[in-house]
């Protein structure tokens, strides 16, 4: 099931880069031994312990496999394993990097920025809070109380102040409660969130764009998950109109390693004033000799970084070009489909509880029950029993206030109820809808035996 075929392919690819350097003498290299393979299976047998993210069963968390042409790419270019932090480090794959790179600002619509590629979503929106703490010091910093929970950490990283804004009831920042933040008039930065990582919920960007004419804060947008979304037009109309806002931002964060089918060590931070880069200033007396052009270390808070993480976005972004009406594209549609026909299925079953309607494609929801408690404890025997039966969700602790509207007939008796959570990141969760709710239902019925 896991594919092996395409070794063949590595093993030719391998030969034609080695091609490339055959004027080097020759030298040892490690071969196949005993001592190897048995390391090698015993590794094979470790990563048993783990939940199947390639299936489309695994409906759970973020996980999207990295397509063939990553996983191979990457391979490849680990036989040379160049470091994109200097051109000595990797000539060819900096030079990918920064093609990379422009293809994502298109999705910003950007033809000058500064941008570059990261270990993650953490480390970019680090960079992108550090310079908008560099611009604003000393003023908060506002994300709304669903926004990662990485802001806020980094802000005390970062030693920013900050507030975190309420949410309506659709999991997006609500406006009346950013605007009495405003009006206290110490605000230096609003992140606003394409795609919050629990619900998915967009925050909307072009109110933001709006409000920022009047109240002059910079503007963040993390849209490590949801970036790639402003590729379709197969969203709800308040969902599209943030998106299309996304090349209004100051800067930008969108994680290839989220839903741009590379492997992990991959995101991307994207300023739109290219002039930030003297932050980033530094000097180093053992790195840059090579030449005059932009070395992506001077403008990295990361100094090394692996340049096959560049390599496989590049070569992905040659098959499936991250660009509207392509076939990437049209697998994000499949995905927010799949969301919709889970959505609906949820939404008509006597068995559950649903929350809002998904945006992008996560979609959470919960069982029936009297309380709160009660919703809670159901949701996490469900989780267990449909993980025995190998269906992978996900749960997610939502605020009872977010929940009241939905739920009026629930008595609300915590502070917050555990929700079952699904990530339908693989397009293929479109065809496997119906055994997807056939186990759900086996699950909760199940579940609700040993109540
Ligand atoms: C995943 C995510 C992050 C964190 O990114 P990592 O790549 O996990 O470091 C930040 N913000 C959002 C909205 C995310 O979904």
């Amino acid at each position: 099931m896991l594919d092996v075929n395409s070794l063949r392919l590595l093993a030719e690819c391998v030969q034609a880069l080695a091609d490339g350097f055959s004027r080097l003498p020759p030298y040892r290299t490690d071969t196949e031994d005993d001592a190897l393979r048995k390391v090698l299976l015993e590794t094979a047998r470790r990563l048993h312990d783990n939940d199947p993210y390639f299936h489309p069963l695994y409906a759970a968390h973020m996980h999207k496999p990295p397509h063939t042409v990553a996983r191979l790419a990457y391979a490849l270019a680990l036989y040379i394993n160049p470091n994109n932090h200097s051109l000595e480090g990797g000539r060819a794959s900096t030079a990918m990097e920064q093609e990379a790179v422009q293809q994502l600002a298109g999705l910003c619509g950007w033809d000058h920025y500064l941008g570059h590629l990261t270990g993650g979503g953490t480390m970019a929106n680090l960079e992108a809070l550090w310079i908008a703490g560099c611009l604003r010091p000393d003023a908060t910093v506002l994300a709304s109380s669903q926004a990662h929970y990485t802001h806020e950490r980094l802000c005390t990283v970062l030693r920013l102040p900050f507030a975190a804004v309420a949410v309506d009831h659709q999991a997006r920042m609500c406006m009346e409660a950013l605007q009495c933040h405003l009006d206290q008039g110490t605000i230096g930065t609003v992140v606003a969130t394409l795609g919050t990582t629990a619900a998915g919920a967009v925050d909307a960007l072009h109110r933001l764009v709006e409000l920022r004419k009047d109240y002059g804060f910079r503007l963040h947008v993390d849209a490590a998950y949801g970036g790639y979304f402003s590729l379709i037009d197969t969203l709800a109309p308040q969902t599209l109109q943030a998106m299309q806002a996304l090349g209004q931002a100051d800067s930008v964060v969108i994680d290839p390693h989220k839903h741009g089918l590379q492997p992990y060590g991959c995101g991307c931070v994207l300023f739109k004033d290219p002039a930030v880069g003297r932050f980033y200033q530094h000097g180093s007396p053992y790195t840059y000799f090579s030449s005059d052009a932009l070395q992506l270390g001077k403008i990295s808070l990361e100094c090394s970084r692996a340049g096959a993480a560049a390599v496989a976005l590049w070569a992905t972004q040659r098959l499936l070009p991250p660009i509207r009406g392509g076939a990437f594209a049209a697998d994000l549609v499949r995905c927010r489909q799949a969301a919709l026909a889970l959505y609906d299925y949820l939404l008509h079953s006597p068995t559950w509880l649903t929350l809002m309607r998904p945006e992008l494609d996560i979609v959470n929801w919960a069982p029936h029950g009297a309380s709160a408690t009660q919703i809670s404890q159901r949701s996490r025997r469900i989780y267990e029993v449909a993980a025995a039966g190998d269906l992978y969700l996900a749960l997610a602790d939502y605020p009872a206030e977010l929940l009241r509207a939905h739920w009026p007939e629930v008595e609300f008796d915590s502070a917050t109820v555990t929700c079952l959570r699904s990530c339908l990141l693989k397009p293929e969760h479109l065809d496997w809808q119906g055994e997807l709710c056939a186990r759900l239902e086996t699950a909760a019925r199940a579940a609700t035996h040993c109540d």
